[in-house]
């Protein structure tokens, strides 16, 4: 109900009931539970009957979401957003610090460092923290969010965290934490609050210095029977003079990505993937993608991306598919992909899917995650926010 409520602000309790087939009575015993513990609120909708003979009685009323009655912390683990941020009910961000760190090399402490940024963030800010619902934690990693691993970083090169950075994380907020593959987490999040509100079928391709897909089917995430789905950037593609992650010649994640780019232009002194120069990557790119010399090499990397986008798109046959990331929501990488996929592949906005750039930006995201996850969801801790609620004055008159 309360997802509802925040996807459809001024919804009345007739309403709600109807959608969900509860009795009048129940939504409003619902509805009075969620204004008591302060996490929506009623306001007076505008009179839609302008012109008209005005109704009697009292002004209708709608439900909203209270932005100040939940609040969610991120932690986004990158070499291009490496920050910690706290976010409102409705997901806009009200506080935010970047994270100053060279390297990722042991994930425990990369975990112990985020988290101590993040409670000096949350010790600095006005809010009342104890209404933050949870920590989200987005990164560049397969993880498994039912036992909360890190099951493998081909970019951070870990493997098999057994649940480390997690409880890094958590023994020191002392917060609820969901930990998220970059792809899955803005493919969460443009759902709920981006470019893909209200839509249950798309894909998001996440772009920076390899790429990765996030697929919603059902309005949820296709992870596959191992975990591993959405891996393009492991797709077979041309021969580079470069080495994978995975040791090959001929994946995706050497053309069609910030990696490739950086070689083509000859930014790179190496031809093998190196995670000690990760902040390297990200300084560079970030350069050549503000260069507008580099528009036609931007654009074939896109018109690469187009190639694998094809095939995502005739198995999930999606309604949108959002590209992402610093490189994938370049102008001049997005419009080659564009171009690519209506001349070779005949896509075009009346016959398939639309293709738009991600209204979430990968900083954004792990927040956005964690209010997913514990506030727009049944493991929401009604329990704990409304006795927060009721130790406010407010609280007194709804006892
Ligand atoms: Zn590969």
């Amino acid at each position: 109900m309360l997802s509802r409520i925040q996807a459809e602000p001024g919804v009345s309790r007739a309403e709600l009931a109807r959608r969900f087939g509860f009795s009048e009575m129940a939504a409003t015993r619902i509805a009075r539970d969620l204004l008591g513990a302060e996490i929506i609120e009623e306001f007076d909708l505008p009179d839609e009957d302008t012109g008209k003979q005005r109704r009697l009685g009292r002004p209708r009323k709608g439900l909203r979401i209270n932005p100040q009655g939940v609040f969610a912390a991120g932690i986004t683990v990158s070499a291009y957003f490496s920050e910690v941020s706290i976010c409102d009910a409705n997901g806009q961000t009200i506080a935010r610090r970047e994270v100053n760190n060279s390297s990722f090399e042991d994930a425990a402490e990369t975990a112990r460092l985020y988290s101590n940024a993040l409670n000096a963030l949350m010790k600095d800010t006005d809010i009342d923290i104890s209404r933050i619902v949870g920590v989200g934690v987005a990164l560049s990693a397969k993880t498994s969010p039912d036992r909360s691993e890190i099951v493998r970083s081909e970019y951070f090169g870990w493997e098999n965290d057994g649940g480390q950075f997690w409880d890094e994380v958590r023994r020191n907020t002392g917060l609820p934490v969901v930990i998220e593959n970059i792809a899955n987490a803005l493919a969460l999040s443009e759902m709920r609050f981006g470019a893909a509100r209200g839509i249950s079928e798309f894909a998001l391709a996440h772009v920076a210095t390899f790429a990765g897909v996030g697929a919603v089917s059902e309005g949820r995430v296709v992870r596959g029977a191992s975990g591993d789905a959405g891996r393009i950037g492991h797709f077979r593609s041309h021969q580079q003079p470069l080495r994978c992650t995975c040791g090959r010649d001929d994946c995706l994640n050497l053309s069609a990505t910030g990696f490739g780019v950086l070689a083509k232009l000859s930014k790179l002194d190496h031809d093998t993937f190196d995670r000690s120069k990760l902040p390297v990557y990200a300084t560079s790119l970030l350069a050549v993608i503000d260069d507008d010399a580099n528009t036609r090499y931007l654009q074939e990397a896109g018109a690469g991306l187009a190639d694998a986008l094809d095939p995502v798109a005739k198995i999930l046959a999606p309604e949108l598919i959002i590209l992402s990331g610093i490189l994938g929501s370049s102008n001049a990488y997005f419009e080659g992909a564009k171009q690519r996929l209506t001349a070779a592949y005949g896509y075009g906005p009346n016959n398939s899917f639309q293709l738009v750039k991600g209204e979430v930006s990968p900083s954004e995201a792990a927040a956005l995650l964690a209010l997913h996850t514990f506030c727009y969801s049944d493991r929401l801790d009604f329990e704990r926010l409304n006795d927060n609620a009721s130790n406010h004055d407010k609280g007194a008159a709804y006892a």
